[in-house]
C-alpha cells in the first residue's frame, strides 16, 4: 500500500495512475464518438481539473478548442453570503457545444452554479465530464456526463486535487487515512 503524508494528514492511495490514465482513454473515446462531426469547446474548471483536462483533451480527436475558467468568490452588496461565478471568459460561446471538464463532483452545487451560467451563455448544449464523483454526497438533479469513478464520500487528493494547495502533483488519487 503506497502511502504519503501531506503536511499533518496521512493520505493512502486509492487509485493509481495506470488505472486513471487508461480510464481517462475510455472517457475520451466515449466523447469522441458521441461528438462525431462536431465543433467541441471543451471547459476546464481550475484549478483542480488542469491535469485530467490535459490528459483527456491530448486524447480528444474532434474539431475541439479548450479554455479555463476559475470559480471565484465575491461578497454580495446586497446579500448575506458570498456568490460564486465562473471568469476568465474571453470568447462568445453561444451555440457551442460544450463539455464542462471537473475534478470531482461532490455535493454538485459547483456544477448547479456552472450549468446555471453556461446557460445565460446560451450554449447548444451542455455535458460535464469528471474524474471523480462522490454519489453519496450528490444532491442536484442533473448528474455528470462522463464519470471517471465512482468514489465513497471521503478526502481524497493528487492527480490535481489539493489540501490546503498541497497533493496536486501526485499521479495516483490518494484517500485520507482516517486514525
Ligand atoms: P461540490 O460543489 O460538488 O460540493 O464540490 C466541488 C468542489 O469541492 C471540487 O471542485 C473540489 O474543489 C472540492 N472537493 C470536493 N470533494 C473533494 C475532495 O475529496 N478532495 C478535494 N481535494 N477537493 C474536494
Amino acid at each position: 500500500m503506497k502511502e504519503t503524508v501531506i503536511k499533518d494528514k496521512k493520505f493512502r492511495e486509492m487509485i493509481s495512475s495506470d488505472v486513471i490514465n487508461a480510464r481517462i482513454r475510455e472517457m475520451a473515446e466515449m466523447i469522441n464518438r458521441d461528438y462525431e462531426g462536431k465543433d467541441v469547446l471543451f471547459l476546464g474548471i481550475l484549478n483542480g481539473a488542469f491535469l485530467f483536462a490535459a490528459e483527456l483533451f491530448r486524447q480528444i480527436k474532434l474539431r475541439a478548442r479548450i479554455s479555463f475558467v476559475k470559480l471565484a468568490s465575491y461578497e454580495g452588496t446586497n446579500s448575506s453570503g458570498s456568490v460564486k461565478e465562473l471568469i476568465g471568459w474571453n470568447e462568445d460561446i453561444s451555440n457551442m457545444h460544450v463539455v464542462v471538464i471537473e475534478d470531482i463532483v461532490d455535493t454538485g452545487n459547483t456544477l448547479e452554479l456552472i450549468y446555471g451560467q453556461l446557460k445565460t451563455r446560451k450554449v447548444a448544449d451542455i455535458r460535464i465530464a469528471t474524474l471523480l464523483f462522490k454519489p453519496g454526497a450528490y444532491n442536484g438533479t442533473q448528474a455528470p456526463d462522463y464519470v471517471g469513478f465512482k468514489i465513497p464520500n471521503d478526502f481524497v487528493v493528487g492527480y490535481g486535487l489539493d489540501y490546503d494547495g498541497y497533493g496536486r502533483n501526485l499521479p495516483s488519487v490518494y484517500t485520507l487515512v482516517k486514525e
